[in-house]
């Protein structure tokens, strides 16, 4: 019947209380469900028969539990950025803040004026544009720059201008290079950041070495290759020292 949660909201009785004399006997609150899912009339009760389990099979012709969940899980628009951010090569506590990226959940300037508050936006990496997250990761100059650095150690154009752009720049390589790729994305997203909150928050310059310390070849491809499959995907790095 679709009910919601605020519709059953003080609904507590029993079947018991409900089936009276072998016939139902439905308490008001019951009623105003029934009313309100336009249930004119229910089919005769039976008390004394066996209750019968109704299942409808799923599109293989089985029931399971999984099936039943799947029919009635609220679904959620599909993103394109969730095998990226969710995956065994990178760390749970890097992929929980790039997921906060990926939802617009930086607290920039641009998201502050959305927000009504008033103030000038100027990007804290030097150059005259303003202060949003797609600026601070993608577009600024800074970022620019390390992305080609990334790009480079690993052979690929760095025309990219988004997450998904530099994911698919690695279609048709080996499994652990897409992995690796995969994970210096994320990291670097993640690196860019903190590099954010540290030249707004400590009052530190702008530094590409200390960005480019913290990726590929430092944190992501070393940590991640362990995490992809310890030293033998660290040897088989090649490519990158
Ligand atoms: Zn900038």
């Amino acid at each position: 019947m679709a009910l919601t949660d605020d519709t059953l909201k003080g609904c507590r009785s029993k079947l018991a209380q409900i089936i009276v004399n072998g016939d139902w006997k439905m308490p008001t609150e019951v009623q105003q469900v029934l009313d309100q899912a336009n249930v004119a009339r229910l089919p005769p009760c039976y008390p004394s028969e066996l209750d019968e389990l109704i299942q409808t099979p799923d599109i293989r012709g089985k029931f399971s539990v999984a099936s039943a969940f799947e029919q009635i899980r609220e679904k959620e628009t599909q993103v394109g950025w969730d095998t990226l951010v969710w995956n065994a090569s990178i760390h749970p506590s890097t992929s929980a803040t790039a997921w906060k990226s990926f939802n617009n959940c930086a607290a920039t300037d641009t998201s502050i004026r959305k927000k009504g508050v008033h103030l000038a936006s100027k990007c804290c990496c030097g150059c005259k544009e303003e202060e949003d997250l797609d600026h601070i990761l993608w577009h600024c100059q800074f970022a620019k720059n390390l992305w080609s650095w990334n790009a480079e150690l690993y052979g690929l154009e760095d025309n990219f201008q988004n997450a998904l752009e530099a994911r698919a720049k690695t279609m048709g390589r080996s499994p652990l290079i897409r992995k690796l790729w995969d994970a210096c994305i994320v990291n670097s997203m993640v690196i860019l950041w903190k590099h954010r909150n540290m030249v707004v928050y400590d009052n530190k310059a702008p530094d590409n070495a200390t960005c480019k310390r913290m990726t590929p070849m430092g944190k992501t491809t070393y940590h991640g290759s362990y995490r992809l499959g310890g030293t033998n995907a660290k040897r088989s790095c090649k490519p990158f020292g």
